[in-house]
């Protein structure tokens, strides 16, 4: 799967659990939509594997069946 920032189109670096984009200097993190009712999916980790779960469906949803978008994360000022 490729990682290309939703921006400028270029491949994004992996960075501690978000993927940053060198040339716009913006961090994203991938999030998850419901297919059938298009709320936002809450990320559940185990065994290495990434499920979702939706609250409105009251599913559990597997990465096929949801929506996964890059999303702009605030940037932290350190
Ligand atoms: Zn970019
Ligand atoms: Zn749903």
């Amino acid at each position: 799967m490729e990682n290309n920032c939703p921006d400028c189109n270029e491949l994004m670096g992996w960075d501690k659990g978000s993927y940053h984009c060198e040339s716009c200097d913006k961090i994203f993190i991938k999030q998850g939509y419901c297919q059938v009712c298009d709320a936002q999916l809450e990320k559940l980790q185990a065994c290495g594997a990434t499920n979702y779960f939706c609250n409105q469906c009251n599913e559990l949803k597997s990465r096929s069946s949801a929506n996964i978008v890059f999303e702009a994360k605030k940037a932290v000022s350190s």
